[in-house]
């Protein structure tokens, strides 16, 4: 019988340890559905982190990845890509940004927008480099986007970090207004914290944060790396929250399962990179753009959003049932099918528990249990969790 621990003992051996992996493989993937090396079916609310938003191995992505594939895997962008110039084409049609720049993941798109504000205000004879960023925010793992990350538990180990950076509470305008100096040049954040615990502005947050940064003549750069694509319960979450920032960082979901990053802008603000001042070897590679570019026809189709949307309410009422029959759960939270249960205790025994009755799920912070199913999930599989969720939770001590 094939056996996951063969894999465990491979990563082991092989595999650098920046991961606690649970100890299973995933060898195949349909829908909402998943299966590990020994046959064991799970049903996914993880999808791989808010990647995997239409499912796994969509069909329209999978036959436009083979297409693709048969005819042009990569080339340089010394010369123009037709996927890369359709799928920008594309996302201009849905999103307020006119101009965009590719890259592999949302790490690297941070770092582009990290360096465009800067030059932004440098080409303007200014002097301004202070980025404003929020606590509990999640940027990515690179220098510059660990830096503008406000977890220090990311940070040990890893000084001196970049320069440049002010940290203020989430959903705190005050903070941010008392926060700008003559030097700050952009605020930075997460139109709903994600790693940081799926935590939620109040409805005027981010209005009151436009208006400062126009007081200032400041950018303000929405990370929408893991909110974009429908996560949500709109394309992306900017559309909810009142605003449109003047730059936006795209990875995750972007591609349907294949790594592409991008940031986007108005065409003012993109101007800034002109040739030789940024590049990605692969940014907006034939492959990944025509995944994208599938992907994005399948999320944008009548009704797809919409139906997530009702979705996404009907498992946060059912959470909120749970909440209320067990002492143990502090809050659920959340928008669209990016929802979350904090927990007064770890909730790593449940992660656990549900893997066991056959679901995934994740948890953040220690004690935030996360829920990031793909967009196409079931009541029925939600009803599914719920009943796992109660189980496992039934094991705890409140
Ligand atoms: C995951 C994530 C990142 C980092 O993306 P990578 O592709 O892992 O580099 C950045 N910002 C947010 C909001 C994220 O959720």
């Amino acid at each position: 019988m094939k056996r996951n621990q063969d894999i465990v003992k491979l990563t082991e051996k092989h595999i650098a340890s920046t991961y606690g992996r649970y100890p299973i493989a995933l060898v195949r993937g349909k829908g909402t559905q998943l299966w590990d090396r020994s046959g064991k079916q799970y049903t996914d609310f993880v999808s791989g982190l808010a990647v995997d938003n239409l499912g796994h191995c969509h069909a329209a992505v999978v036959e436009a990845i083979r297409k693709q594939a048969g005819l042009l895997l990569h080339v340089s962008n010394l010369y123009h890509i037709q996927p890369q110039a359709e799928l920008a084409a594309d996302l201009a049609e849905v999103c307020f940004a006119d101009k965009f720049f590719f890259c592999n993941s949302g790490t690297e798109a941070n770092e582009a927008a990290i360096k465009l504000v800067r030059k932004y205000f440098h080409d303007r004879g200014k002097k301004q480099h202070e980025i404003i960023t929020m606590d509990y925010s999640f940027h990515g793992r690179t220098l510059g986007s660990l830096s503008a990350t406000a977890q220090k538990k990311f940070h040990t180990g890893f000084a001196p970090l970049l320069n440049g950076f002010k940290y203020v509470p989430f959903d705190n305008p005050q903070a941010v207004e008392k926060a700008v100096s003559a030097k700050t040049c952009a605020v930075l954040v997460e139109p709903v914290q994600g790693e940081g615990g799926v935590n939620l502005a109040a409805p005027d947050y981010f209005i009151k944060l436009k208006k400062i940064c126009q007081a200032h003549k400041i950018l303000l750069v929405f990370d929408e790396v893991q909110t974009g694509f429908g996560r949500t319960g709109t394309l992306f979450a900017y559309e909810q929250v009142g605003v449109t920032p003047d730059l936006i960082t795209l990875a995750k979901a972007l591609g349907g399962g294949v790594a592409i990053g991008a940031l986007g802008g108005t065409r003012e603000v993109m101007d800034t990179f002109v040739p030789g001042t940024h590049a990605a070897t692969f940014g907006g590679n034939p492959l990944a753009c025509a995944a994208a570019r599938a992907s994005l026809q399948v999320l944008t189709r009548k009704g797809f959003l919409e139906k997530s949307v009702r979705t996404g309410q009907y498992f946060l009422e059912r959470l909120i049932e749970v909440a209320a029959q067990f002492p143990m759960v502090r809050q659920v939270r959340g928008m669209g099918l990016m929802l979350a249960m904090e927990l007064n205790q770890s909730g790593s025994g449940v992660v656990f528990d549900c893997m066991r009755q056959g679901y995934l799920i994740n948890c953040i912070q220690d004690r935030i249990l996360r829920f990031i199913p793909p967009l196409i999930v079931t009541k029925k599989e939600i009803d599914g969790l719920i009943e796992a969720m109660k189980v496992s939770l039934g094991k705890l001590k409140s």
